[in-house]
């Protein structure tokens, strides 16, 4: 991973080696933290920060959920990123803004502790692989569901809430699948680990709504208005298993994933075994947009 030169540290920007934190941290032992992934794209007029605005208002939501209170606006934040794209070294990259507690207590409740905010930035090429977008990627329906609406905070990106996404993709590769989908609690598709989950059939695009457990993401929201934009109809509603089982193209989307192939689910193939047409042109209309070869015309990039 290479990585970013600076880090965004409560309000200095300093070197990545010095960026570290107390092991009695208390997002360490009970994952009392918010983040974010944020990608910067190479742009013809230099990095470019995909839908900052709307990432940022998230990080805020997460914070008000968790009861982290942010010591510092969210403008100020993102100026950092900005700052910590220009400074990085990096092309394009993926950002990862994180607001967590830190020493002070170990008592369960830790809203003692201190707040602290970081921004990093690595380089990040295709999450789900290299090829993921010529080849596709093999997915399974996980034995873990995703977090039920009354054990968790779902509209938030809380890292203890990650465990349960860790054990998706961990089953998920130790059975030689790329990723996993988790079912929510009363058996309807929810999303992958990190990504949401999109299927086409007859040409309509359908993906899980807000109250089947998935994290509205933000990519799943620029992608619902391409698809609208080039004329497809597409529906928030609840998906069942067969569902995935029939669907002419299934595709997830996700800052780090972007809009990925899935190419099979268990065992069976989505379609011919290839990423499908609807796919590759949402999926072309992503790309041109964040890589400069078409107008900006949603305003979805934040020039650092
Ligand atoms: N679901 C989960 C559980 C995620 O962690 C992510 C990544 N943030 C997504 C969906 C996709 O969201 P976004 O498009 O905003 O990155």
């Amino acid at each position: 991973m290479k990585q970013g030169s600076m880090v965004w540290m409560d309000g200095e920007l300093i070197p990545w080696e010095k960026a570290t934190v107390h092991v009695s941290a208390h997002a360490l032992h009970y994952g009392s933290s918010v983040f974010e992934g944020i990608r910067a794209y190479a742009h013809p007029e230099g990095p470019a920060v995909f839908r900052l605005p709307e990432h940022m208002a998230r990080l805020g939501m997460s914070c008000r959920l968790a009861e982290l209170e942010l010591p510092y606006e969210l403008s100020v934040l993102s100026d950092a990123v900005c700052e910590v794209v220009r400074t990085s070294g990096l092309r394009s990259c993926y950002i990862r803004p994180v607001v967590f507690r830190g020493c002070g207590t170990f008592s369960v409740d830790g809203r003692s502790c201190p707040v602290h905010v970081s921004i990093v930035s690595t380089e990040m090429g295709k999450y789900l692989g290299e090829d993921a977008l010529e080849m596709g990627v093999r997915v399974a329906v996980s034995s873990w569901r995703r977090l039920a609406p009354e054990t968790a905070l779902l509209a938030a990106k809380i890292g203890g809430q990650y465990v349960n996404s860790q054990l998706v993709a961990m089953e998920a590769h130790d059975r030689g699948f790329d990723e996993g989908i988790s079912l929510d609690v009363h058996g309807f598709v929810a999303e992958g680990s990190g990504e949401n989950v999109f299927l086409v059939r007859d040409g309509v695009i359908t993906t899980p709504p807000p109250s089947a457990s998935i994290l509205n993401g933000i990519t799943r929201q620029s992608v619902m208005t391409l698809a609208e934009e080039q004329g497809y109809e597409v529906r928030s509603e609840l998906v069942r298993r067969d569902d995935l089982y029939l669907a002419d193209e299934l595709f997830f989307t996700g800052t780090a994933a972007e809009i990925g192939p899935i190419v099979q689910v268990d065992d069976h193939l989505v379609g011919d075994g290839r990423p499908g047409p609807v796919t590759r042109d949402l999926a072309e209309a992503f790309h041109a947009i964040v890589e400069g070869r078409t107008a900006d015309r949603h305003a979805w990039l934040t020039h650092v």
